[in-house]
């Protein structure tokens, strides 16, 4: 059995670098005392727990950070970044690890949670509030089951529970953000 030693350990900081100036989070102040992952209130839909994450981010595991969908299931309530003692904004080292994701297009396993996050940012980008249709419809439409779950819209609707006319504050907008929903669909 080979036993393992400091000089077998590679690591990369570089990225935990690029984290830190984009984001101004240390990922090394983590300790994994793990309070951030006990209070998420996503951690049981999520590969790995966000202490999991920041462990990749340390030893430099970029793939393994990125390509886990326990980015994309962060709901940025900020949980883990009250909770963490030492101050580390988890939530906004995941944000920017999103944002990453997207500007270097890193292929991930996660195709449908990225699609629904981007339509989800594209709505609230052009519309500053949540349509739930647009979402649903656009996100099934995509995924190509666009009926999947009309019977269910259509129970809500009479109940008064979704609105089907959303108030639209910038139609203009609104018809930008349809012409690049193209784009959404890789
Ligand atoms: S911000 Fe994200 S990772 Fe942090 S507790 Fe909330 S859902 Fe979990
Ligand atoms: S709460 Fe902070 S120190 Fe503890 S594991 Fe999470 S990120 Fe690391």
């Amino acid at each position: 059995m080979k036993i393992i030693g400091k000089k077998d350990i590679k690591t990369d900081h570089g990225f935990a670098e690029k984290i830190r100036q984009r984001c101004g989070e240390n990922v090394f102040l983590c300790y994994q005392c793990k309070k951030c992952a006990s209070g998420c209130p996503s951690r049981q839909f999520m590969d790995k727990t966000p202490a999991e994450l920041m462990r990749f981010l340390q030893l430099g595991m970029i793939y393994e950070a990125m390509q886990q969908n326990t980015i994309w299931y962060c709901l940025s309530c900020q949980t883990c970044s009250a909770r963490c003692p030492q101050d580390i904004d988890i939530a906004h080292v995941i944000d920017t690890l999103k944002i990453i994701v997207q500007e270097e297009k890193i292929k991930t396993d996660t195709h449908n949670i990225t699609l629904l996050n981007r339509i989800w940012m594209t709505i609230l980008k052009y519309m500053g509030r949540m349509y739930d249709i647009a979402l649903a419809g656009s996100f099934n439409l995509f995924t190509g089951k666009p009926f999947k779950d009309l019977p269910l819209a259509i129970k809500m609707i009479k109940k008064g529970k979704l609105k089907f006319i959303p108030s639209i504050k910038k139609p203009f907008e609104m018809m930008k953000m349809f012409s690049r929903a193209k784009r959404l669909k890789k």
